[in-house]
């Protein structure tokens, strides 16, 4: 049994070579994550070693600066496995694209993921209108706030988040270097809403938000 831990504890997961592969190797993660049963991937000597050279991140991730929500624990990844942008509302600005598109333009990753997450002070911010001290990341966040509040959801905070991650999917597709690849289905580009309590993330389908 012993062996058995110590084998998985240095474990490097199969690469993730297509898009399906990639969303299936971030969800298996995070089941990982919510069920306690990590694996912990990609963190020995050997792995750091074998980046020096270089690195190639099967997945991008775009999310909150927020301290609970850490891409590389909730997806139960190491080194060189993602390659992540965080910003308080993980907006997709200026900086925030040409981030994007470095990686996907150079490190061929399969999917990039907009995270969203329950309770995210940026969104609800806005929300309250609250935004003095963050004019630039509100301004970008307003609009899905707006329409949220059209749709008179349940949870006005949560509908705004997960509108908020719609949204910045949506421009990160305007670029027509990223559309291109997602065209050619060699990359997707997905939203997603992390859930503190249960730590489970969930993949948000486009026409589907309330
Ligand atoms: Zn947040």
């Amino acid at each position: 049994m012993k062996w058995i831990l110590v084998f998985l504890c240095m474990a490097s997961l199969a690469a993730a070579q297509t898009p399906e592969e990639g969303l299936k190797r971030l969800q298996a993660g995070n089941k990982r994550f919510v069920d306690e049963a990590l694996l912990h991937p990609d963190r020995t000597h050997e792995r750091r070693s074998s980046l020096v050279e270089g690195q190639s991140p099967y997945a991008v991730i775009v999310t909150c600066s927020d301290s609970r929500v850490v891409p590389e624990v909730i997806f139960d990844e190491g080194l060189g496995d993602l390659f992540v942008i965080r910003v308080a509302g993980n907006i997709v600005g200026p900086t925030e694209l040409e981030s994007v598109l470095y990686a996907v333009n150079h490190l061929n990753p399969v999917i990039a993921v907009v995270m969203g997450h329950e309770s995210c002070g940026a969104v609800e911010a806005v929300v309250e209108g609250q935004t003095e001290g963050i004019p630039a990341i509100a301004a970008l966040v307003k609009p899905s706030v707006e329409k949220a509040k059209r749709l008179k959801p349940k949870d006005l905070l949560m509908s705004s988040i997960k509108l908020n991650a719609l949204k910045m999917r949506a421009l990160l597709l305007k670029s027509s270097a990223i559309s291109k690849q997602v065209e050619e289905k060699s990359l997707a580009i997905h939203s997603a809403y992390y859930n503190l309590q249960t730590g489970a993330v969930e993949f948000l389908h486009p026409n589907n938000v309330k």
